[in-house]
C-alpha cells in the first residue's frame, strides 16, 4: 500500500538532499561559532551565512533574525519579553494587557493562559465565520496597558489568511489617535512561510515567527524576526544577540537556510499546484453527500491559502475518520497536530468561527505540500467515500 502524506500543515517530508548537505557540513566544521580559533570561525561564517540566506530568501531587507529551536519558541520570546513589565505593571493601578486572536496555534494560546495566571489581562478577538480576524476588532480593544498584540498570518487548521497590512495601520491609527505607546505587533508566520510571499512583514510588524519543518528543513529549528532588539527574559551565554542564547544549532538553521531558499524559488511552481489540488478536493468533497468545507470556500478565494483546507463528515468523528484512513496509510489530522495532543475536546478555532459542535468534531483537516499529486487527492477522496458511508451513524 502506497503511503498518501496529505498532512502538511502538521510537518513537511524533510529534503534529503537538503539535510546531506547540511549534516556533512555540520560534522566538519563542528566548532562552537562562539570559539575564537578556526574551527569556531568556520561555524560562525557559516551560521551567519545561514542566516542572511533565510533573510535574502523572504525578502527582508530590515531588522534580524535569530535563529531558535522552532516556530513555538519563536513565539514565545515576544511574549516572555513583557514578562518583567509585567511584575512592575502588577503593582500599578491598571495590570498589563495584550491582545490575541482566539485562533493562534497553541504555542501562543497555551503561553498567554500562564501569563493571565501571572495577571497579564487578555483579550481574545473571535474571527467572522469564515475565519477571518477585523482590524476593527482590534482597535476596539487597544488601551493604554496594551503591550502586545499576536495575530496569526495564515491559520494552521483553516487556512485563512488574516489581512497584516491593515491589522497594523489601524493599530497604527489608533494609537496616534489615543495618544498611548504603540504595543508590539508579533505576527505567527509559520504557516505562511513558503507558502505566500511574508516580505511586507518587515514594513508591518514588530516581530514573526517561522519554523523550518514547515517548509522541508529539519524539527526543532525555525526563527524569529525582529524589527529591533528586545529584552530578553530568557539568560544564559548570549547567543543570538542575547535573545536566544544556548550554543547553536548549526546543523538547522544551514538545513533552514537552504529549505527557506529552495521554498522561495519554487513557490510559484508549488502555488500553482496547490491551487489545481485544492480544485480537486473541494470539487471532490462536494460531491460526498453531506460533506463541507469548512468554512464553505470557493476554489482560488484569496483569503485562504489553498493547502490548508478542513472538512466535515456530519455524523462521523473526526478521530475515527483519521484512524480509519490511517489503516488504509492515507495520513490526515484533526486540526493541528499539537492540539490533537493537549485540546483533542476542544475545537477551539471551527468553534470562535461559531461552527456548530457536532460538525467541529466531525472535521479532518487535509493539507497538501510540493510533493502530492491529484492521485493521492483522488485516493484520499474515494476512500473517504467510502469510508464515510461505512462508518457514519
Ligand atoms: N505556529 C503555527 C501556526 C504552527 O502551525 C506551528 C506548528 O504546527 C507552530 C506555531 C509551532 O511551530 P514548531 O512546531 O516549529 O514549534
Amino acid at each position: 500500500m502506497k503511503d498518501i502524506y496529505l498532512d502538511w500543515a502538521a510537518t513537511a517530508p524533510p529534503d534529503p538532499d537538503i539535510m546531506r548537505i547540511a549534516l556533512e557540513f555540520s560534522l566538519k566544521a563542528y566548532g562552537n561559532p562562539s570559539s575564537k580559533y578556526w574551527l569556531g570561525k568556520e561555524a560562525r561564517q557559516a551560521l551567519e551565512e545561514s542566516r542572511l540566506r533565510v533573510m535574502r530568501s523572504m525578502g527582508v531587507t530590515k531588522g534580524s533574525l535569530i535563529f531558535t529551536s522552532g516556530g513555538t519558541e519563536a513565539d514565545h520570546i515576544p511574549i516572555f519579553a513583557i514578562l518583567e513589565k509585567l511584575k512592575r505593571a502588577s503593582s500599578a493601578e491598571k495590570p498589563m494587557h495584550a491582545i490575541i486572536s482566539s485562533i493562534e496555534h497553541s504555542a501562543i494560546e497555551e503561553q498567554m493562559r500562564i501569563l493571565e495566571r501571572l495577571g497579564l489581562q487578555v483579550s481574545r478577538i473571535d474571527p467572522d465565520s469564515k475565519g477571518h480576524i477585523e482590524a476593527e476588532q482590534i482597535e476596539s480593544r487597544i488601551r493604554k496597558e496594551t503591550a502586545l498584540i499576536c495575530i496569526m498570518n495564515v491559520n494552521n487548521e483553516t487556512g485563512a489568511i488574516q489581512n497584516i497590512k491593515a491589522i497594523a495601520e489601524s493599530i497604527k491609527e489608533t494609537v496616534l489617535q489615543k495618544k498611548i505607546k504603540k504595543p508590539w505587533l508579533h505576527v505567527d508566520a509559520v504557516q505562511a512561510l513558503g507558502k505566500l510571499s511574508i516580505r511586507d512583514l518587515e514594513d508591518y510588524a514588530d516581530s514573526f515567527a517561522i519554523s523550518a519543518h514547515k517548509i522541508r528543513g529539519p524539527k526543532g529549528v525555525g526563527g524569529l524576526w525582529i524589527a529591533r532588539p528586545l529584552e530578553a527574559f530568557i539568560r544564559g551565554g548570549g547567543q543570538e544577540s542575547g535573545m536566544r542564547p544556548g550554543t547553536e544549532n548549526l546543523f538547522g538553521a544551514l538545513a533552514f537556510s537552504l529549505a527557506a531558499e529552495k521554498a522561495a524559488l519554487s513557490m510559484q511552481e508549488n502555488q500553482e499546484k496547490a491551487i489545481a489540488l485544492e480544485k480537486r478536493l473541494l470539487d471532490g468533497i462536494s460531491s460526498i453527500p453531506n460533506t463541507l468545507a469548512l468554512p464553505e470556500r470557493i476554489p482560488q478565494d484569496k483569503g485562504f491559502v489553498p493547502s490548508i483546507i478542513s472538512m466535515a463528515f456530519p455524523g462521523l468523528g473526526g478521530e475515527t475518520m483519521v484512524r480509519a484512513l490511517s489503516d488504509c496509510h492515507i495520513a490526515v489530522s484533526t486540526g493541528s497536530a499539537c492540539m490533537s495532543n493537549i485540546h483533542l475536546a476542544e475545537r477551539r478555532v471551527l468553534k470562535a468561527m461559531l461552527v456548530p459542535d457536532d460538525i467541529a468534531f466531525s472535521s479532518i483537516r487535509v493539507s497538501t505540500g510540493p510533493l502530492t499529486t491529484p492521485q493521492d487527492i483522488d485516493s484520499f477522496l474515494e476512500q473517504a467515500e467510502v469510508l464515510y458511508r461505512r462508518l457514519k451513524t
